[in-house]
């Protein structure tokens, strides 16, 4: 403490400081007379939804000689009693108020603007919903073994960087969280969520599961013994490790699905032996799995998907005669739930412990015969024109699973309340200036932009 008083009363230590940190610690504590009315008001952390982009740094005046003494140094006391805390060292403050609001981490494109299909919606008639969105690139983890999970977020949103640090008391993940393309892999991050015990849609373990297609297929093959071929029409499929064994196949054409990934990569379509040959030289690089189907002369292809107890069946039809109706263009139309089709989603919504959000894919053949090929969970896109009501339909089973994890918290045996990260958040623009809401802290960064705590670095 007596080092960081000297470093702070050194006048080269202050003026070396990006922009924004000294006039945010030199602030009054909270229980002070409010700052001069021309600031721009902080947010109070019970305030609802955060917006994700900050605005400009807000216009700054001098401040008085008597709240530079006193506010300073409370709140550089303040960051270091937290970062202590926060890293064991020293005992944690108990805090008998707890917060008023549960934060519900998104995880998805910025456009799928969740807050606003919130707003103004309370877990338990209670807390308010502070939703914090980003996507899988702009998100860390730090999880303890003791239920602490900190998401560090850093997102550029028009121009602006934005930067937080808060345990999440939910997280709905509309990403996928892997694809063998490159840099598509976190894995590593919903590990750590898992890791820090936080509840999601759907859950963070069979999302993990549903990180390898072969993997989840092999549980359909286990639903299709259990059904039988006419209820569950099951494609047939062969599984290769590697591509050792990529030798022969009993006949042509079929599809070579290689390795996991999305919107058709890795998908080709294979007339006959020596091809079968060029692409099993091809798997060889890539060392990864490979699964074969026969290539299905298909009408068109069906989606059945499952929102909490909402159903929707659509078909699609490629128009520019692509194999992949997934690729080029093609036309979708909602048909009618059968049994058959919610049986089949039904069944499958049953893996991995339950699905919340699911669905079913299928080809339906020229023959007249369906064909099963894969499940989806809560990362699956949205499609057809009611994408919106299935948007909304998704908020609200957030919103339920909210509210059932917060009887659980309830119910469960009580643990003496600490300072929790979610109360660590602050805001930093571009240039590094920024202000942290009123109540919470600031903190610092580190070279790549990760909050180290009071070890003032520039942002870049
Ligand atoms: P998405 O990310 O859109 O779900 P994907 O990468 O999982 O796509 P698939 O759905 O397996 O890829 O295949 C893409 C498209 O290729 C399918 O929508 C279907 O039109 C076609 N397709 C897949 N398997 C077969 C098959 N065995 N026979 C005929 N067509 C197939």
């Amino acid at each position: 403490m007596n080092y960081l008083r000297r470093r702070l009363s050194d006048s080269t230590f202050i003026s070396n400081l990006p922009n924004g940190y000294m006039t945010d610690l030199q602030r009054p504590d909270p229980a002070q007379p409010p700052p001069p009315a021309s600031s721009t008001p902080a947010k109070s952390p019970t305030s609802g939804p955060t917006p994700l982009a900050v605005s400009p740094a807000p216009e700054r005046k001098p401040q008085t000689s008597q709240s530079t003494s006193a506010g300073f140094f409370s709140s550089i006391t303040n960051v270091v009693k937290q970062t202590a805390a926060s890293a064991g060292l020293v005992e944690q403050t108990q805090v008998t108020t707890p917060k008023k609001f549960k934060i519900l981490l998104v995880i998805d494109e910025p456009q799928q603007e969740w807050a606003k299909l919130l707003k103004g919606k309370k877990v338990h008639g209670d807390y308010d919903i502070k939703v914090e969105q980003a996507e899988f690139s702009e998100l860390n983890v730090v999880a303890q073994a003791s239920g602490i999970c900190s998401v560090n977020m850093q997102v550029l949103r028009n121009g602006t960087k934005v930067v937080r640090s808060f345990k999440p008391d939910f997280v709905l993940i509309r990403q996928h969280a892997f694809s063998m393309t490159q840099n598509e892999d976190f894995r590593n991050l919903i590990i750590g969520l898992q890791y820090g015990g936080v509840p999601s849609i759907n859950s963070l373990e069979s999302i993990y599961n549903l990180c390898d297609k072969p993997w989840a297929f092999a549980q359909l093959i286990n639903t299709y013994r259990k059904l039988g071929p006419e209820k569950f029409p099951l494609i047939e499929q062969t599984f290769y490790p590697n591509y050792k064994e990529m030798v022969s196949m009993p006949s042509f054409p079929v599809v070579v699905k290689i390795g996991h990934a999305h919107s058709g990569m890795g998908k080709v379509k294979v007339d006959n032996h020596s091809k079968f040959q060029d692409i099993a030289s091809v798997v060889a690089l890539t060392q990864t799995y490979t699964t074969t189907e026969p290539l299905i002369d298909s009408k068109y292809d069906i989606r059945i998907q499952k929102i909490g107890a909402d159903y929707k069946a659509y078909m699609r039809t490629s128009i520019s005669g692509n194999w992949k109706t997934n690729t080029g263009s093609a036309m979708l139309e909602q048909v009618a739930m059968t049994d058959r089709y919610k049986l089949w989603v039904d069944t499958c919504c049953e893996i991995f412990g339950g699905l919340d959000i699911c669905a079913v894919k299928a080809i339906h053949g020229k023959d007249g015969k369906d064909y099963i090929t894969e499940v989806v969970g809560s990362s699956m896109p949205l499609v057809g024109e009611h994408q919106a009501e299935d948007r909304q339909l998704i908020a609200d089973l957030v919103l339920a699973k909210m509210n059932q994890s917060v009887e659980r918290e309830a119910n469960a045996p009580q643990r003496p309340t600490t300072i929790q990260p979610s109360q660590i958040t602050g805001e930093l623009t571009k240039n590094g200036a920024g202000r942290p809401p009123q109540g919470c802290l600031q903190y610092i960064l580190d070279c790549n932009g990760v909050a180290v705590g009071p070890k003032p670095v520039q942002a870049n």
